[in-house]
């Protein structure tokens, strides 16, 4: 009976970075909302991803929330490049400090969410079949909470423990004396591999395509170093907001085609013994851009892959062939390609010898079976989209999103409102701009509150976006993606997944025009009213 349904001004699914956000912003507005979380606490990804060796590689420092300045002073980051455990207290701080848990319900998976276009609401239904209604439903899903497994025969036959990397258990797995084998080499392999190979009996890694890796060259903070980020969190942020991506990184201006090939190799040289992204997004303004320039950051980085493995065969496994340097989003790392160097650790190349299934006692290749005592897969997410798809969103007249997004692009307004769902909010969507997410998402999350409060301001229910505004948003993406060689590149990031059915073809699905100009844009949006949306 909808008198027993709670229903809410908003409902929020996620309570991850951005969730954890919307939660204190809205309560500042005075909105009556509720957040559903499917985790049983705080913190998103870094709630999921808890694998041997998750940790950030965008400096610390410049990945927390900014918001709340008194913190920034009171919270010690450990490491320049910080671990899941860490990260994940310093959410926790976050949550008990503001107490954001009170309006958060955990453990609620949203199965559906449809619009009532007569009441302008939403009722959003939750697995176990309860409900709640909210005129506003606001999407704190991030870009990767959709893991997928690898569409591979026999995973339930297997006997020993099994876990994917993003639903890694709350418990410590203990590798002593284990066989263990990951599928998958992708950034959190990249990052997990080094550190199973350190206790495991054996790891056997089953790769089918290398991707390019390069030193994080992390360490501790020291108490000087804290100090001087405690004085300086205004420049960082100043700085953060200078740059495409929200990074304190920020290409060369030179070109890698107008310097001698010594002072190229000693610009290289240099970057890779440096901390952090500046190999890749501090690197010559072309190399992502101009396929010559991109071709001799290659083979630079080719070249030393090779000098860090000890086996010339397994490097040339390891060496990446589709895709150029950067092309994909560039995992850093500690010891990964030194760990292919260790008696305990094997490579199967799986392009030599593919998966033909799982079986009880481990993975069937072409060529062997591999027993094992553990599999851990590394197999990344649906990205961008596959959250949105694994809910059964409907807006008016049963217009389902995951139809809409199935062989189209989504036509988005600045990634926030999808042409034809009202009153349908995201952080994060797709089309929105990309790269060091903390700093995107407070952007974001802001830009929300504004058409928040100026629906509150006004008495207006309904909000959606003039269908006209979102061809032009699509077609500023569109034209803003044009030269970017990992445009071209199939990748999480470009929506392709082969384990997902009717994902594997390229789409444009991250508004690459810089986050700079895509903050100005939205900034002048809400300054000039919110003319491209409508209200009711
Ligand atoms: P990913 O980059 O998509 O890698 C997935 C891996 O699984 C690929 O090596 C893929 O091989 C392999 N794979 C998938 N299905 C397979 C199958 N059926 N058989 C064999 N291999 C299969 O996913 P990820 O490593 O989880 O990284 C995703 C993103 O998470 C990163 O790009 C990054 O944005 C984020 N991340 C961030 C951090 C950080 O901040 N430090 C750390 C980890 C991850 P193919 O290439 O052959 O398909």
């Amino acid at each position: 009976m909808s008198e027993n349904i709670p229903t809410y001004e908003a409902a929020v699914i996620g309570s991850g970075i951005s969730g954890m956000y919307v939660t204190y912003r809205l309560r500042e507005l005075g909105v009556d909302f509720r957040v559903f979380e499917a985790g049983s606490d705080v913190g998103g990804t870094w709630y999921w991803c808890r694998y041997p060796g998750a940790r950030f590689d965008s400096e610390s420092w410049s990945y927390g929330y900014f918001f709340d300045k008194e913190l920034l002073q009171e919270w010690d980051w450990k490491e320049h490049f910080s671990p899941q455990p860490d990260t994940l207290e310093h959410l926790y701080l976050v949550a008990d400090k503001h107490d954001l848990r009170r309006d958060i319900t955990f453990n609620a998976n949203v199965a559906a969410a449809e619009f009532d276009d007569e009441a302008n609401q939403w009722t959003v239904t939750f697995e176990d079949g309860s409900r709640v209604r909210a005129t506003l439903l606001i999407s704190c899903l991030g870009v990767l909470s959709a893991p997928t497994l690898p569409d591979i025969p026999g995973r339930d036959d297997f006997q020993g423990q099994a876990f994917h990397t993003a639903r890694w258990p709350h418990e410590p797995v203990l590798f002593e004396g284990k066989r263990v084998g990951v599928i998958g080499t992708g950034a959190t392999a990249i990052q997990a591999i080094p550190e199973i190979a350190k206790t495991a009996e054996h790891l056997t890694v089953f790769q089918r395509h290398p991707n390019w890796a390069a030193p994080l060259h992390n360490s501790k903070t020291t108490p000087e170093e804290q100090k001087d980020i405690k004085a300086r969190y205004e420049e960082i942020y100043a700085r953060c907001w200078e740059t495409a991506g929200c990074f304190i990184h920020t290409p060369d201006p030179r070109s890698a085609l107008d310097v001698t090939p010594e002072e190229r190799e000693a610009f290289w040289e240099k970057l890779y013994s440096e901390p952090g992204f500046g190999i890749w997004i501090g690197n010559y303004r072309d190399i992502l851009t101009d396929e010559r320039a991109n071709a001799l950051a290659t083979e630079y980085m080719t070249r030393k892959i090779r000098e860090r493995i000890d086996d010339p065969e397994i490097a040339e496994k390891l060496i990446p062939k589709n895709h150029g340097f950067g092309l994909r989003r560039l995992p850093l790392e500690s010891g990964y390609f030194e760990a292919y160097n260790r008696s305990n650790v094997r490579l199967v190349d799986l392009l030599e010898a593919p998966i033909e299934g799982i079986t009880a006692k481990g993975v069937r290749t072409t060529v062997e079976e591999h027993e094992l005592d553990i599999l851990v897969y590394a197999t990344g997410f649906d990205g961008v989209t596959g959250g949105y798809d694994n809910i059964d969103i409907r807006g008016p007249g049963g217009r389902r999103l995951r139809d809409d997004w199935k062989d189209d692009l989504p036509k988005t307004f600045l990634g926030v409102i999808n042409d034809g769902f009202p009153n349908l909010l995201m952080v994060l969507g797709p089309h929105t701009s990309r790269g060091n997410i903390p700093r995107h998402i407070e952007k974001i999350v802001d830009f929300n509150i504004g058409i928040i409060r100026h629906m509150r301001e006004n008495g207006y229910s309904r909000i959606e976006v003039r269908p006209e505004e979102a061809e032009k948003w699509l077609a500023q993406v569109k034209d803003v993606n044009e030269g970017r060689l990992a445009g071209k590149i199939a990748s999480w990031q470009t929506g392709v997944n082969a384990n997902v059915p009717g994902r594997q073809t390229i789409r444009v699905l991250g508004y690459y025009g810089g986050a700079v100009r895509y903050r100005e844009q939205a900034e002048q949006v809400a300054a000039e009213g919110y003319k491209e949306l409508l209200f009711r």
